[in-house]
Order: C-alpha cells, then structure tokens, then sequence
C-alpha cells in the first residue's frame, strides 16, 4: 500500500489541492492529510498501519464511533437488497418518523444528499413561502457551499481566510444580510431597514464552523420573536447540532421553536445524507404537493435511510447526559494540563464537542473567536498527531467525542496534552 505522502502526491495531481473537500487537506495546520484505510469505534488506522484516536468523527457523524455493529449488519442486510431504486423505498418512511418523532415541532421532512443540500432547499422554500428575498446569516456560521450562504462563512473559508468565493455573482450574496452571532440589535437593524423584504433568518442554534460558539441567553428566543414580528422564517441549521446536542436537537435543548431545521451527517450515520424539515403548511408547498422544485436522483438512498435508522435506534437509548459530563470533566483536565504548562486556554464545551481556544476568550462571535492563537492550536494538532490523537486540522472547527470513547482513550488523550509545550 502506498504510504500517506505518496498517495498525496498522486491525488494533487488529479484531485484539487489532492482532496474532495478543502479543510481536510491540513494546509492550515502545516501538514499534509492521512489517507484512512480503516476505522473502528473511537479510532481510525492510516494505510500505513497506525491508528489514531479520533475526535474528527467524519466531522460529526459517527457518533456512535466507527462501524457500529448495529449500524454495520443494517448496511450488510441493506446492500444485498439493492443500492438505488429512483422510486420510493419503505424505510424512507421509517427514518422520516423516527425524524418527526425527535423533533416534533417538525410536521413533514424532506429527505436530500447532504447538509449543502438540506440548506440550500430550504432557503428556497423560505423565498417561496414568504415571497421575499433577503436572509440574514451570522459571521461565522458555514451552511455549506451553496451561493447564498458564502458570505463571511466559517468552515473552510474561515479556515483558508477566502474573503468572498469567485465564482458566487454580486447579485446573490447582495441578498445575504450579515450580522455578527449574538448580536440581537444588528438583526433588528436589518429588520427594520428592509421590514418587508428578509425571507429568513438561518443560524446554528450553537455555532460550531468557527469553533464552538455558544448561544447568549436570550439570542435564539430573541431570532424568534423577530421573525415573528417581521413575518421571516426561522430556519435552524442543526447539521452538527441535530441529534448530537440532544435527541432532539438544538430546538429541543434551547427551547425554541423554528420554522424550518434542516439536517445531515448523523441521520446517515455516516452515509451522504441531509434532510430539511418544518410546519406542514410551508413542507406542503414543496413539489410534486406545491410548486417549489426540488428533486434528487438518489435522495432516501436505502444504504443512507437503513444506516440512519439504525444510527438513531441506538441513539434513542444513549445516555447523551452521561457522555456530556465526561466531555466537561475531560476539558477541566485539559484545561489544568495546560496550566501546569504555563499555556493558557479558554476551552468551551456543549454536550459532546468543545474547541480549545489557546490564549483566547470565552468566544460570543467570530471576532473572539480570532482573538485565539491558531499558530499555537497548529502546534498542538502537529504535537497530538504525533502522539496517535486525530483533531480536526483547523482552529475554527470543534472537536468531537463518540459513545465508543472510552476511559482509556480520555486519559491517553490527556497525558498526550500535557506533554505540549510552547
Ligand atoms: N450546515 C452546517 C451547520 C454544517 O456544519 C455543514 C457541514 N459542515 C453543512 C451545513 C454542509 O453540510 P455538507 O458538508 O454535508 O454539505
């Protein structure tokens, strides 16, 4: 088998920048990208042999860890029945219940290829149900790749500091209002600039593409009552935060109702999945019942619905409050490893994911958040790779943790940070 290095070489030379998305390339961290040839519960192998203990998780899906038997024999009985039909399948059912069920302000859910996807349907549905134009995104906040959305985004244009996408016409991102995350009063400003024309506001209820960021008390109800008001819709981007905060997501956490929510990577454990969701009478509007076009050769793929069901049958039953409480007690080790070593670092956790943010603050928007040091995070993922421990390779990301993390993978963790010195 080819090692990492060589297998970068030849990719570079038929793939862009020798990877299929940009962040996992490792430029910003100063490396170059392990090629995975395994994974397996809280670990992945590299095709040289060496394992690692991950906390990039697929960046969110595998929450239960890699290959989850219960998620691996649904895949085996699924694969011998078929890959693709073009035509409905029986479990498309079953996962859009299990969906409805875990979120039920949600009343019909549509079912696509990826959160990009997810998103960028529901921003039209949100112009067709409103007949308006405008929407309001954070700084900050990644909501995949589509036109709209790449203005001042977090994610991998946070990460290679890409200050607008060429490519995306004036015209589009003039329609994309931005406003710095928790700052109730800049949406208000918007609102009442154009009180007529805002379709929607779209947030992650807690941002994670610019590291993890919490909600401020008051923020998520507040976008309420503002859409309310104004007659815009709320859409929360719950792509990360779907089913990983809670079972039933960020709107179930925080209390807060949105007009539509829109889903991904762990609905599919692990397979290209999204889905969008909301109240019947905007869902509805969608075609073949509503005009509203959208459409997707293999959306409600049968591999991706039986791994999706299967993911959130075990999830069901998880113990979510258990794993938050080790996350929190792990980051004040981490945090009391770092002082040990005179290194300062803020490090803010929710439920199963936390970003280190060194020599930095408790982190309300994208402007904290670069306050941190990312020569000193690059650092320590160039130190704790070395050490077998995988974080995501971008100071702007949050770290993961799975249900198959075990003591052992903790404390190997930690006594892998405390070796760090600046
Ligand atoms: N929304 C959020 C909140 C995301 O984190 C992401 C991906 N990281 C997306 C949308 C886009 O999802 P995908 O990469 O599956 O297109």
């Amino acid at each position: 088998m080819p090692t990492s290095h060589e297998l970068f070489l030849e990719a570079s030379k038929i793939i862009p920048g020798g990877v299929n998305s940009p962040v996992r390339a490792c430029r910003s961290v100063g490396c170059e990208p392990l090629f995975i040839a395994s994974a397996k519960g809280s670990k992945v192998t590299t095709v040289e042999g060496k394992e690692y203990i991950d906390f990039v998780e697929s960046w969110g899906p595998m929450l239960l860890g890699h290959c989850h038997p219960e998620v691996s024999s649904a895949l085996h009985t699924a694969v011998d029945l078929g890959t693709s039909y073009g035509a409905p399948c029986p479990n498309e059912v079953v996962l859009a219940k299990l969906i409805l069920e875990a979120m039920p302000n949600m009343e019909m859910v549509r079912m696509v290829n990826s959160g990009t996807e997810a998103t960028m349907s529901a921003l039209r549905l949100a112009r067709a149900c409103t007949k308006r134009n405008k929407l309001i995104k954070f700084e900050g906040c990644y909501h995949g790749h589509a036109d709209a959305f790449l203005a001042s985004a977090g994610s991998g244009v946070a990460t290679l500091s890409i200050p607008g996408t060429p490519g995306v016409p004036d015209v589009v991102v003039a329609d994309t209002l931005l406003a710095a995350y928790n700052d109730l009063d800049a949406v208000k400003a918007h609102f009442e600039k154009n009180p007529k024309d805002i379709a929607a506001i779209i947030v992650e209820p807690m941002a994670g593409n610019m590291g993890l960021v919490k909600p401020a008390k008051g923020f998520l109800e507040g976008l309420r009552e503002l859409c309310t008001k104004y007659g815009a819709l709320l859409i929360f981007d719950e792509v990360i935060t779907g089913f990983r905060l809670d079972f039933g997501g960020a709107q179930k956490r925080y209390n807060v109702k949105p007009d539509l929510t829109t889903l991904g990577k762990i609905i599919g454990g692990g397979l290209p999945v999204g889905a969008y969701a909301g109240k019947r009478e905007y869902m509805s509007q969608i075609a073949p019942s509503g005009n509203v076009y959208q459409a997707g050769t293999l959306s409600g793929n049968p591999l991706a619905m039986a791994a999706g069901i299967a993911t959130l049958n075990v999830l069901k039953k998880s113990d979510y409050n258990a794993l938050e409480s080790r996350v929190k007690r792990f980051c004040e080790e981490l945090t009391a490893a770092f002082k040990a070593n005179g290194i300062t670092a803020f490090i803010n956790s929710e439920a199963s994911m936390f970003t280190i943010f060194f020599e930095g603050i408790e982190p309300q928007n994208f402007s904290d958040v670069k306050k941190a040091s990312t020569e000193i995070y690059s650092k320590f993922y160039q130190h704790m790779r070395n050490e077998g421990i995988l974080l995501a390779p971008s100071a702007f990301e949050v770290a993961m943790v799975s249900f198959a993390h075990s003591e052992a993978d903790f404390e190997k963790t930690l006594q892998a940070a405390s070796r760090f010195k600046i």
